[in-house]
């Protein structure tokens, strides 16, 4: 998308201040937002800017969609382009937001060969050619806690062309293209030994075993993964978190929560979440957090 108009309109979109119910609103509600580097934040709220302005956004099942909530959404995505360019995003078109998890006909088959029409609940959906269906509901939940789960992370790492960003990171050809064939063996290896581990039953730490069904979803669920949880992720498997580190060029192991953000042991969500909307209060009155 690089015509000379989405330069100019890219340009007098980013000449314009960043709106500051939008960063409100990413701020309580997006926690791995404090954990990006403060040095990666002007970036990132460059592309969040773009992300929002360059797709269409479609409420679905009656919901306002408000401009603060495409923000909360495209912060999210572009977490996953950060070490990039949020071109990777190009082939998106549209973007389509329910309130809860949405329901869809569902049509299989079983071994006798007998195909049943269904419906199936889901919370999001990543459509091939550029579509991408949400559940505010989910989007909500995911963002607020930093548990490894995270549903804007998975649908839009469906959306990343992995052989495009891998061109990008090894460009042209001799050795760089070797450590890009590289890559794919250790990315493969790593699905292989997951879906063993998993296929035995045995308990696998830091991934979830949904990640088993094939390498596109055990992609997404790594990705998930190592933006919320990188050191986590990185403890236990080191070499899966290298290629991820390498392709996303981010290393999450090393971002740090503010001390105010970090979940309390002894503290329910409920009260975490009063506890960071009264700190949010505070801060926008100028006072530093409690
Ligand atoms: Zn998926």
């Amino acid at each position: 998308m690089f015509d000379w108009w989405v330069r100019r309109r890219r340009k007098r979109l980013l000449a314009e201040p960043f709106p500051q119910e939008w960063r409100e609103a990413i701020e309580r509600e997006v926690s791995l937002w404090h954990a990006v580097p403060a040095a990666s934040r002007g970036k990132l709220e460059d592309d969040v800017r773009c992300f929002v302005a360059e797709r269409s956004w479609e409420p679905c099942g009656g919901l306002e969609l408000t401009e603060p909530m495409r923000a909360v959404i495209a912060a999210q995505a572009c977490i996953l382009t950060l070490g990039r360019t949020v071109d990777a995003f190009d082939h998106v078109r549209s973007i389509l937001v329910y309130p809860h998890a949405f329901w869809v006909p569902d049509v299989y088959e079983d071994d006798a060969g007998i195909v049943t029409e269904d419906l199936d609940s889901r919370e999001g959906e990543a459509w091939q050619w550029g579509t991408v269906i949400l559940s505010w509901q989910e989007v909500l939940r995911d963002a607020r806690s930093l548990n490894g789960r995270n549903l804007v992370l998975h649908e839009l790492a469906h959306q990343i062309d992995i052989l495009d960003v891998l061109e990008q990171a090894y460009p042209g050809g001799g050795d760089r293209q070797s450590r890009r064939r590289l890559w794919m063996e250790t990315f493969l290896e790593a699905f292989e030994d997951f879906t063993e581990r998993v296929d035995s039953g045995r308990r696998v730490k830091a991934l979830d075993a949904y990640g088993a069904e094939d390498e596109a979803e055990f992609f997404a669920v790594a990705s998930e993964s190592f933006f919320e949880r990188g050191a986590y992720l990185k403890s236990h498997h080191p070499r899966l978190y290298d290629v991820l580190a390498a392709y996303y060029a981010q290393d999450p192991a090393s971002w740090t929560l503010p001390r105010s953000r970090r979940p309390r042991p002894d503290e329910t969500g409920r009260e975490r979440r009063r506890r960071l909307r009264a700190e949010a209060r505070r801060l926008r009155k100028g006072k530093p957090p409690g």
